[in-house]
């Protein structure tokens, strides 16, 4: 592992490359995509998810020395080693990697309900007394069972020695584990116990020994990143600034959860070209170069509405967002018509910002949402090309968009071919035969 400067230094140099002419909020680089963030990979959990990765490797197939050296390092349970806790001393290359499994394991335990299959011995996840800060090592147990029991108690976990989530009683402890702590350390390790469960028990959450864990994918890091960079505390979108601005411009409520997940990480679809895609990121987080804005920074700037200039309006008013994309007469005209040829919902701010055509339902929001995104894209593209679009042209060009996006996707292919809110124009029976918004194009 490189050193912290060193990580510090090569993240700061990424992040001002993905985040160059963008304005960004530094905390949301690392967020996931579907909490509003850019979703960006921190550098640290890459480098120790690739790690990781060694580690399955010699878990998996014990055929090379340093192998060896990891399982005797571990005491013969290569899983469950721990920086700090081995045998002998290995060179710094080894050291790093069991540095980052330990990281792994300690992330690992947290995730849904692996706290109750993974070893307790030596993990930092659990103890007793003043915050938790006893833990259950070598010193816990005592020399004497570490020399008696040691294969026992490296696999001892909160499952041995509980019965439906209750630590099972004093005299029935041994016989469950067959570990005989003294009536000390069993109060102890129940009270470890009680606080684990307090801080990491998930109602209905799955839990997984990391052995099957290791098993339940063919290779890469990406699986051992996820875990590693997983985090208790939950993000709550709907607090998010940029949602609560989108909804205020566009004086519409703000969705439901699922539906604001969906719209501010749609942009991060592989299957979107990549002008779309970074259209809808800059609109979702309002930092679209509109007239208004603009001209708070560049002197004399144009920050009448380009529409109403271009179809010599009579009175044209600044360029908004809500004007831009709706109220603008130009817009409300195109709108107005590609609502009546396609969709079969009435036009509506609501139902067009936030492309809830069908409140909690998903499956049918999805395809809707991104239609609508992908026509607020060509009116962009009008827009910065000072054009007058025409409802023909739109049409022409949102089809061609969504044929492209259907041959890609067959997840979104099936999405458009099922939605309800698009209407179809092959027969009366709707029979899912490739009539939909695309108007005759065929699906490509
Ligand atoms: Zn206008």
């Amino acid at each position: 592992m490189p050193s912290k400067n060193t990580i510090r230094t090569l993240s700061e140099l990424m992040e001002n490359f993905v985040t160059k002419g963008l304005t960004f909020a530094r905390d949301r680089l690392y967020r996931p995509l579907r909490e509003g963030g850019l979703g960006l990979i921190t550098l640290e959990q890459y480098v120790q998810g690739l790690h990781c990765s060694w580690f399955k490797r010699a878990y998996n197939c014990m055929n090379d020395n340093w192998k060896y050296d990891l399982y005797w390092a571990g005491g013969g349970n290569i899983l469950s080693i721990k920086k700090g806790c081995l045998s002998k001393e290995l060179g710094t290359v080894l050291t790093g990697l069991i540095d980052s499994y330990t990281d792994f394991q300690t992330k690992y335990t947290q995730y849904g309900n692996n706290y109750e299959v993974v070893p307790v011995l030596n993990n930092v996840n659990f103890g007793y007394g003043r915050n938790q800060s006893i833990k259950l090592d070598a010193n816990f147990f005592g020399m004497d069972l570490m020399r008696t029991h040691s294969g026992t108690i490296n696999k001892l976990c909160w499952k041995d020695c509980t019965v439906n989530g209750t630590f099972v009683g004093i005299r029935m402890f041994n016989e469950h584990t067959g570990i005989p702590l003294n009536r000390e350390q069993y109060y102890d390790i129940k009270s470890a116990y009680t606080r684990a469960r307090k801080k990491f028990f998930k109602e209905g959450a799955e839990h997984m020994q990391i052995a099957e864990f290791l098993s339940s994918f063919k290779k890469g890091s990406r699986k051992f990143r996820k875990i590693l960079g997983y985090e208790l505390k939950e993000y709550d979108i709907l607090k998010l600034t940029q949602v609560n601005t989108l909804a205020r411009i566009t004086n519409t409520t703000v969705p439901s959860t699922e539906r604001v997940k969906n719209m501010y990480s749609i942009w991060g679809r592989a299957y979107l070209n990549n002008d779309l895609r970074v259209f809808l990121l800059k609109y979702y987080n309002n930092i679209l170069g509109l007239g208004n804005r603009i001209a708070h920074f560049v002197q004399n700037a144009e920050n009448r509405c380009a529409f109403c200039l271009v179809a010599n309006n009579p009175d044209p008013v600044p360029e908004s967002f809500e004007h831009l994309f709706f109220s603008c007469p130009v817009t409300q005209n195109i709108l107005k018509k590609f609502f009546q040829k396609f969709i079969t919902k009435d036009l509506d701010a609501e139902i067009f910002f936030t492309g809830s055509g069908v409140p909690g339902n998903e499956k049918e929001n999805v395809p809707f949402s991104l239609a609508l995104d992908i026509l607020r894209y060509i009116l962009w593209q009008c827009k910065l090309n000072k054009r007058m679009p025409t409802i023909a042209n739109v049409s022409d060009e949102v089809n061609y968009l969504i044929n492209i996006i259907r041959t890609t996707s067959k997840e979104m292919s099936e999405l458009f071919e099922h939605c309800t809110m698009f209407i179809r124009r092959n027969g009366p029976d709707n029979g899912g035969d490739g009539g939909d918004a695309d108007d005759g194009h065929g699906r490509g």
